[in-house]
């Protein structure tokens, strides 16, 4: 017998999958438990049409579909396919959404998928029940197609019974069993069943729809939403007689169909069509009203169904596919599954119950990606096939774990889930929700927002509008101008002329202290940063594998004190587990909601800030990458001299209830030097200039230090830390590099504007693809960073960028753009 003791609560897609995962990873003291009986348990998996659309704008989501679709390809159930590799076919029927196929197909095409647009002949060659007047395009994906979630779960279940999985249909899990650690905390001994209990080292929920009540058995809140959804199926339809199941052809032979315009979704079924639908009001329930499969009428997750929210769909799909005009809606449900806050998954292990983990709120599309990410995860310690981090269960902030906010924000996610989406939408409700000490004045300086981790952040500020005369101004393209201003170039510009001030207090802050805090950051980070006290350490979070986790700063305010600038809250998860190790020698706290941070930068930045403290800010008293503390005006402050704008300033931190004072002296004091507010639209743009890296959008856990150009943050040279072994194998082994491009626009305009997630191509084929994109205002071009092979990655290189149907030329481009040499940014 090999591996801890395992109860996985759930036999759906998900469930099997993991069982099939970690048995073939050699682990076999498995038990899969599900409430309802095998085939058809009753949750989502037991009736899911089973369309695999992989296109998506997250790389993980598309990467974890593409394993599914390999791995339910290769499996059979008694010789039946688990797998009909049909094609995919998502068809536009306005302008708008044509241009959203094509922005679609530069993310499959980015993500490494075979991926066409269409024209309207090919779309009806292609599905030929649609009306070619009615198609201007379609986005066609001929690895896409239908899984049969049902045969799916049996034959995974077979392969891991095969293995010496134990399977028990018919048992509920009533609890989890815990004991007390000495810290307080808990871990999982096992459940109690409605067949009696059963020891285990680790319990992972795959629950469905009925996670958060499995996840609430250990206190953990799961944000997820069980929504009703439409899908109808018609009787047969006359132009299909020839596929009826009698005729003895396949159930689906053509591209399984998306109707985005319309919240719609296709899949024929012999001579039948299956219909899903999006559009009706959402239909949210509670955990606890979910019926036993003992009581439900169908099967629990199956609701009847609401022919009149139905009525619309089935107008619009006549009108599309006009022989369906000649059918009858012959069955229908109201099909319940999981929604979350941000579209993704819930995977992982509790913070606050060791051996409690989850695979939740996971699509049939991404279901054996999923089971594959958790099985490394479990097994090795971490995920080496996919980047997680979007994943990750523990990345919320408080916020957003409430009942009402998740509730809200799964219903809109429904409504909006084919919507065409710009990169920078903010979501409409609910917010305000965290708002800066500075919120009214910023307001009061028409502050455009946009929101980030529930921060209201000013994006531009309209009172800015007259700096823009006789500024030389860019012409993004519609799509690119959404969310954006030229206000924003003349922002930018200000910080490098003169001087501008910045709301940072959405950076998130750690306070790590305690006597084993310089010992324990040695560990956790790449950095030596147990330096003097003042100094400060930009360096890496790694994972085991040698992926960079995240990038940090580190500030040393005391002998035994740091304040760690970090990424969210999966910065703080990892070093509050890491802590643990530390023997209660160091705390980890979060310290940004009750803190605030202005980054004043600019030439003049010494000159407005000098006149309001006795403290010495001269370049030899307080030196680049150099903090301390004192007072601006009656405001005590903590101020580290770093810029991620590339100009000489401070990030001047305070605790929230002074932070609208030292908004207004430094505002007053500014204001004889021309002093401006600046928003995130001209922070971005500097950013790049300078070079400075952004997680979780120019590099992940799959990138290593020296790949992303991050080398120059990590000291082999010191004592052990955290994935140093692995990272020091992968220091000589650079394939790809992110790589500086700049980008020019085309006979069509656009100023070489790009957003980020573009594919990147050499002549013909794609290389890799855009990370993020800005306007550089002071170098006047458009700039992208993208990953490249390294025999790409030489400046002068000539490539494309896909954007939308066009292709922008850019050439790689030496970096740092603007102030190689340092001078600005170190006040020489
Ligand atoms: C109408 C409809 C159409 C859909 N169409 C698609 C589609 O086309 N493509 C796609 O990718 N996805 C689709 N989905 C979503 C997809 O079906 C689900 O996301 C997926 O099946 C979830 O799988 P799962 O294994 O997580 O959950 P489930 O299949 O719900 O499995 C969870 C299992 O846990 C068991 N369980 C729960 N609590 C306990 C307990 N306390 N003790 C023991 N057992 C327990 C349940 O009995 C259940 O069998 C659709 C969903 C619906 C409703």
């Amino acid at each position: 017998m090999t591996g801890p003791e395992v109860v996985i609560v759930g036999a759906g897609v998900v469930g099997a999958a993991l069982a099939e995962e970690l048995s073939a990873r050699g682990w076999d003291r498995i038990t899969v438990v599900d409430q309802g009986e095998l085939p058809t348990p009753g949750g989502s998996s037991s009736h899911a049409p089973g369309l695999v659309f992989q296109t998506n704008g997250s790389k993980t989501m598309t990467e974890l579909a593409r394993y599914t679709v390999e791995k339910l390809v290769s499996l059979d159930l008694d010789g039946d396919p688990c797998f009909l590799q049909v094609g995919g076919l998502e068809v536009a029927t306005t302008p708008e959404r044509l241009a959203e196929l094509h922005r679609r197909c530069g993310w499959a095409t980015s993500w490494g998928l075979d991926a066409r647009v269409v024209g309207p002949d090919e779309c009806v060659e292609l599905y030929p029940l649609l009306d070619r007047s009615k198609v201007l395009g379609g986005l066609h994906v001929p690895t896409d197609g239908l899984a049969k979630a049902v045969r799916a779960v049996l034959a995974q279940l077979r392969l891991a019974e095969s293995r010496g999985v134990r399977v028990l249909d018919r048992t509920e899990v009533l609890d989890v069993l815990r004991e007390s650690l000495p810290d307080g905390r808990s871990r999982v001994t096992g459940v109690r069943t409605s067949a009696g209990d059963l020891t285990a080292d680790l319990v992972v929920c795959c629950a469905g729809i009925w996670g958060p009540k499995v996840a609430g058995m250990v206190g953990m809140s799961l944000p997820l939403t069980p929504l009703g959804h439409q899908l109808a199926w018609t009787g047969p339809v006359p132009s299909m007689t020839g596929l009826a199941q009698d005729a003895g052809g396949p159930e689906c032979a053509r591209p399984i169909v998306r109707h985005q315009d319309a919240d719609l979704y296709y899949r024929d079924r012999f001579d039948a069509v299956g219909i899903g639908f999006y559009g009706h009001d959402p239909m949210p329930v509670t955990v606890d009203s979910i019926l036993s499969p003992e009581a439900a009428p169908v099967m629990p997750s199956v609701l009847e169904f609401t022919p009149e929210d139905f009525a619309p769909a089935w107008a619009q799909s006549q009108s599309l596919l006009p022989d369906l005009g000649g059918a009858q809606l012959a069955e229908g449900i109201n099909g319940l599954f999981s929604f979350t806050t941000d579209d993704m998954p819930l995977l992982g292990p509790s913070r606050d119950v060791d051996g409690f983990w989850v695979a939740e709120a996971v699509w049939v599309t991404h279901s054996a990606g999923v089971a594959r990410a958790v099985s490394e995860w479990l097994v090795d310690g971490h995920c080496t096939s996919f980047d997680l981090h979007e994943c990750d269960v523990n990345r919320f902030e408080n916020h957003q774990l409430a009942p009402a906010y998740v509730l809200e924000r799964s219903c809109q996610n429904f409504v909006e889930v084919y919507d065409i989406k710009h990169p920078l939408e903010p979501m409409v409700k609910p917010r305000p929700m965290r708002r800066s000490p500075f919120h009214a004045r910023q307001v009061e300086l028409g502050a455009y927002f946009l929101e980030a981790a529930g921060w209201e952040r000013p994006h531009w500020y309209e009172a800015n509008s007259v700096l823009l005369e006789g500024r030389s101004v860019p012409s993004p393209d519609a799509w690119a101008a959404q969310h954006w201003s030229p206000i924003a170039a003349a922002e930018a510009q200000v910080t490098r002329e003169r001087v501008a001030m910045y709301d940072m207090t959405a950076l998130a802050r750690l306070s790590v202290a305690g006597p084993a805090a310089t010992a324990f950051l040695e560990h956790v980070t790449t950095g030596s940063v147990g330096k003097s006290i003042g100094a400060v350490t930009y360096c890496l979070l790694l994972d085991e594998d040698g992926g960079v986790h995240s990038d940090v700063t580190v500030a040393r305010l005391g002998e035994t004190h740091y304040q760690v600038g970090a990424n969210g809250p999966l910065d703080l998860d990892a070093l509050v587990r890491r802590a643990r190790d530390f023997g209660g020698h160091v705390t980890v706290e979060n310290i940004t909601a009750g803190t605030c941070c202005i980054g004043l930068w600019g030439p003049l930045a010494r000159e407005v800030l000098q006149p309001l403290t006795d403290f010495d800010l001269s370049n030899d008293n307080l030196k680049y990458f150099r903090g301390a503390q004192f007072h601006v005006g009656t405001v005590p402050v903590t101020a580290l001299r770093l810029s991620y704008v590339g100009e000489l300033g401070w990030e001047l931190y305070t605790t929230a209830d002074q932070g609208l004072t030292l908004w207004d002296a430094i505002w007053t004091a500014g204001q004889e030097h021309g002093l401006i507010a600046a928003g995130r639209a001209a922070f971005n743009s500097l950013r790049l200039e300078k070079g400075y890296r952004s997680f979780g959008t120019d590099m992940t856990y799959e990138h290593s230090p020296w790949e992303a150009g991050l080398g120059f943050a990590v000291r082999l040279a010191k004592d052990d830390f955290v994935g140093r072994a692995a990272a020091e194998k992968r220091q000589g082994d650079v394939p790809r590099r992110l790589t500086c491009l700049t980008v020019r626009g085309d006979e069509l305009g656009g100023d070489g504007i790009v957003l980020g997630k573009e594919p990147v191509f050499s002549g013909d084929a794609c290389v890799g693809y855009v990370t993020s994109a800005a306007y550089g205002y002071t170098i006047g071009t458009g700039i992208a960073y993208a990953w490249l092979p390294a025999e790409l990655a030489s400046v002068g290189t000539e490539l494309t960028i896909g954007w939308f149907d066009r292709r922008l030329p850019a050439t790689v481009s030496a970096e740092p753009l603007v102030d190689p040499d340092m001078k600005r940014i170190r006040g020489l």
